[in-house]
């Protein structure tokens, strides 16, 4: 048997020499496993179409102004600045989606935000290698709202450790390397005495974060001593692999509790350690995980019941806004290491149906949780952790402030992983959205793609060569999962017809204009959840029967920032009738797609069906009552008929239907 085994490893490690390996950019040195697919240097991608939009409401709402707005954290005073005040996540959090946005935007005032406090962390590290706020002699006076204490935490160093990261990727800023370098060594020193888990059970937990920054590292510099850290940094991190196939997930209320934000971030660990290991078993743990999430806690919007704990899969559970962009950053760290279209539509479905229906239209408001179906969202007792009723509402600091901050990186690194460069030198295409690409491929020419498309809401992507210069290259394209044959055309001319789940290379020698259109037919598909309820799905996006939105502004004690209420103005407790899920009687309309499409005056689909209300449906708890076991009989209702719109355009739904008869 270990003869077996040996003659494995040694089998893939004789694979992973042999494997192609990106030319130009950062892309794994051996011993690591080639990566599928390799992210390019921030600014390589501009958005285009909604996608842009949204950075640009991001800049004028609470990404660009968060040190103005929310001042006792993200001003001054904040120890990662030098100040007294907060020394933990929150000041991070921020800059992780401020240097995306600054740099794809090519913003110089958002740069000059983030610049100092990067100037800071670079001036201001120890000889030793330390980087980032210092233990005071005597601790601080506790102040309500701001974390200074464990300024030794190893976790919020990992957030800034993705900043840094990124800010070399726009910059290129050697002093970047210098400083990781001489803290990974620190690291390597201490974790010994003072494990990850030494200050808060967070750094154990979100090691993974840590460990792809220093794999990253040693593609760049080759030094031997991050292997070792790695294997360190990997053993004093919470075993997900382990939990993901070990039954716990598969437990509805897990004890001792799993935190719903902790989870999303872990699913990325078990594919940074296979880049060292090349187990399989590593990646097949994540979709293990996934599937048993699904199963016991899953929505149909592709989160979880994790309010505050994992909770359930009742779709009036709450789901948090950091995990919606930890999810999402988790599939953007394991797409490229694996190449696998599983991962791709996963990452569209939380971009194009939670994140946008949790914050509001002009991106200065957040909610910390969302409910699946949710029919009013006041400040009320819930069914689950709602401590001072704030958790629902949206404001600015209600919930908890972690969503205030981290919320930030979800449609920057969408957009930042729109496209990758490629093994065999050429460029992919696995997400869509509209937007501009320029990179190198094969034989060191610099070419530029624009993609035309308003997806997720039409069916179609155009892919415009747009360099001067003829140059030969693959382009790879995802056929998702959903779709039963995905139909390529160049220049008007059929190429090829392709299996969902396949990714597709087209090699030829590209001339200006060339033109490939992708056509993607979405289907209406329904899918089936808690109790039986019922989900439309068609495409990357789920529909949702909207209700009518009315917003009203209040204050209290507990929040004396202005916070909002939403409240009905239409009934809610609707059932599809059995014969529409049979016959799936759905009439698809599209209209023009507006540059912010995500709410339901601008919503641009909507599929017409019949429904019936359900007068035993009643509200429980300030939220949608026990949901009718489908299929329900007896209903003497008359028909009526509705509208569904996608999902994310909804701040009020139901998602998850009854079928009644
Ligand atoms: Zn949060």
């Amino acid at each position: 048997m270990k003869y077996v085994i040996v003659c494995i490893l040694i089998f893939g490690i004789v694979l992973d020499t042999d494997a192609q390996r990106n030319s130009f950019y950062t892309t794994n040195k051996a011993p690591l496993q080639a990566q599928s697919y390799t992210q390019l240097p921030l600014g390589a991608i501009r958005a285009k179409g909604w996608l842009l939009k949204m950075l640009e409401l991001q800049r004028n709402g609470l990404t660009g102004n968060l040190d103005v707005l929310y001042p006792e954290v993200c001003g001054s005073t904040n120890a990662w600045l030098g100040g007294n005040g907060d020394a933990w996540e929150r000041g991070p959090y921020w800059l992780d989606g401020l240097v995306p946005l600054a740099y794809i935007l090519n913003d110089e005032k958002l740069k000059a935000k983030a610049q100092q406090w990067i100037e800071w962390c670079i001036n201001t590290q120890r000889a030793d290698g330390y980087f980032g706020p210092q233990s005071p002699a005597t601790p601080l006076p506790k102040i309500k709202g701001i974390q200074n204490s464990d300024h030794e935490d190893w976790w919020p160093k990992m957030v800034m450790l993705k900043v840094l990261q990124q800010y070399y990727s726009a910059t290129g800023d050697k002093r970047v390397i210098l400083l990781m370098s001489k803290y990974f060594n620190y690291m390597l020193n201490t974790l010994p005495r003072t494990p990850l888990g030494h200050w808060t059970f967070w750094g154990a937990q979100r090691g993974g974060d840590n460990l792809a920054i220093v794999y990253w590292l040693y593609n760049i510099t080759g030094e031997s001593f991050l292997l070792e850290l790695g294997n360190l940094i990997y053993q004093q991190t919470t075993p997900w692999k382990n939990i993901f196939t070990d039954g716990t997930l598969a437990t509805v209320n897990p004890y001792p509790q799993i935190h719903c934000v902790n989870i999303a971030q872990g699913f990325k660990t078990p594919a940074i350690q296979f880049q060292r290991t090349g187990d399989s078993s590593y990646l097949q743990s994540i979709k293990q995980g996934l599937q048993t999430l699904r199963n016991v806690h899953g929505f149909a919007n592709g989160m979880y019941g994790g309010d505050e704990r994992l909770h359930g899969n009742n779709p009036t559970q709450g789901s948090e806004l950091c995990s919606a962009v930890e999810m999402m950053f988790s599939f953007e760290s394991i797409l490229p290491i694996t190449g696998d279209v599983y991962y791709a539509d996963y990452l569209e479905k939380i971009t194009f149906n939670v994140l946008p229906t949790q914050h509001n239209d002009d991106f200065t408001l957040k909610q910390y949780f969302q409910q699946v179906n949710q029919i009013k969202i006041t400040y009320d007792r819930r069914n689950f952790f709602n401590d001072n009723y704030g958790r629902i509402v949206f404001g600015l600091l209600t919930g908890y402030p972690c969503c205030t901050a981290n919320m930030h990186q979800g449609y920057p690194k969408y957009v930042q992983n729109l496209w990758y460069a490629t093994q065999d030198d050429g460029v992919a295409a696995l997400v869509y959205g509209a937007s501009d690409v320029t990179l190198k491929v094969k034989g060191n020419k610099t070419i530029s793609f624009t993609e035309e498309t308003n997806y997720p809401f039409e069916s179609s992507i155009r892919f415009r060569y747009t360099s001067k210069h003829n140059a030969e290259f693959p382009l790879h394209l995802r056929i998702p999962l959903w779709c039963k044959t995905g139909i390529i055309t160049v220049n008007g001319v059929k190429y090829a017809d392709a299996n969902g789940g396949e990714i597709i290379k087209l090699n030829r020698t590209w001339q200006m204009n060339d033109v490939v259109n992708l056509e993607l037919p979405m289907e209406v598909q329904l899918t089936r959840w808690f109790e039986n309820s019922v989900a439309v799905e068609r495409g990357p996006l789920l529909y949702a029967l909207p209700l009518q939105e009315q917003w009203v502004k209040k204050t209290n004690d507990d929040f004396p920032q202005p916070f909002y209420e939403v409240l009905p103005d239409s009934p809610w407790n609707y059932g599809l009738p059995f014969h529409v899920i049979d016959k799936k009687v759905f009439t698809v309309t599209t209209s023009a797609v507006s540059d912010m499409p995500w709410n339901i005056n601008n919503a641009p689909v909507h599929l017409t069906t019949q429904a019936k209300q359900l007068n035993q449906w009643l509200e429980y708890n300030h939220s949608a009552g026990p949901l009718p076991s489908s299929r329900t009989s007896g209903n003497a209702a008359k028909l009526e008929m509705v509208k569904l719109i996608p999902y994310g355009c909804t701040t009020l739904r139901i998602a998850q239907f009854p079928v009644t008869d």
